[in-house]
């Protein structure tokens, strides 16, 4: 069976991967499962930039295919913020609440109208000896004043999607995954996939 590492520590992305990539005959082994592979720092200034960093870093380290997300929310007020710096925006080890806070506090006199922004996620799938291949997905939406709904992470209870009239939050699992940034990127990485790796 064919293998890749994925670069991310995060169970739930391991487990999302995995259900995507078994049924095409290949093994996902999540960075926990081998021994001495390199931390790499997000210093990138776009998500591709640090996902392509992640991917070639750990692919060459390891001498196998790797495979590295990097995501995070952009909002049109703030100019594309928080952007790369999504998991960091209310500062280094930052909660969800802290970030959240933020967000909202930098939004406060913004009406709803005005308050369109994005979630991206770019993936990047290192091979040892050919080009990286990257893909991108989005999820377009608005941000509410208040937060709804108990589920998923990160900013989902304030992100609002128009044409499911429910914040990430409020959607099951699974409508989340056919929606999302991550669904996106996922199914055009699976097309060149299958034509480069297979
Ligand atoms: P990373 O790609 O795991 O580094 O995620 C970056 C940050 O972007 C996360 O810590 C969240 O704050 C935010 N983010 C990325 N994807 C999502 C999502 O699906 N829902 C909510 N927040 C997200």
């Amino acid at each position: 069976m064919k293998q890749i590492v994925l670069a991310t520590r995060n169970k739930g992305k391991l487990k999302e991967f995995r259900e995507l990539f078994t049924p095409m005959g290949i093994e996902v082994l999540g960075v926990d499962e081998i021994s001495s592979v390199p931390d790499v720092e997000e210093d990138g200034d776009t998500f591709a930039a640090n996902a392509i960093k992640k991917a070639e870093t750990i692919s060459q380290a390891l001498e196998m295919p790797a495979l590295a997300d990097d995501s995070g929310l952009e909002v049109d007020a703030l100019q594309g913020q928080p952007g790369v710096l999504s998991a960091r925006f209310a500062g280094f080890h930052a909660t969800d609440e802290e970030n959240n806070r933020k967000l909202t506090v930098m939004l406060e006199n913004i009406p709803l109208e005005k308050r369109s922004a994005r979630f991206v996620c770019v993936l990047a799938f290192a091979i040892p000896g050919q080009k990286t291949i990257t893909a991108q997905g989005v999820c377009e939406g608005l941000i509410l004043t208040e937060p709804e709904g108990n589920g998923g992470f990160g900013y989902d209870p304030y992100f609002y999607v128009p044409q499911l009239k429910q914040t990430m939050a409020q959607l099951p699992p699974d409508e989340k995954n056919k929606i999302s940034h991550r669904g996106q990127a996922l199914l055009k990485l699976e097309k060149v996939v299958r034509e480069r790796f297979m």
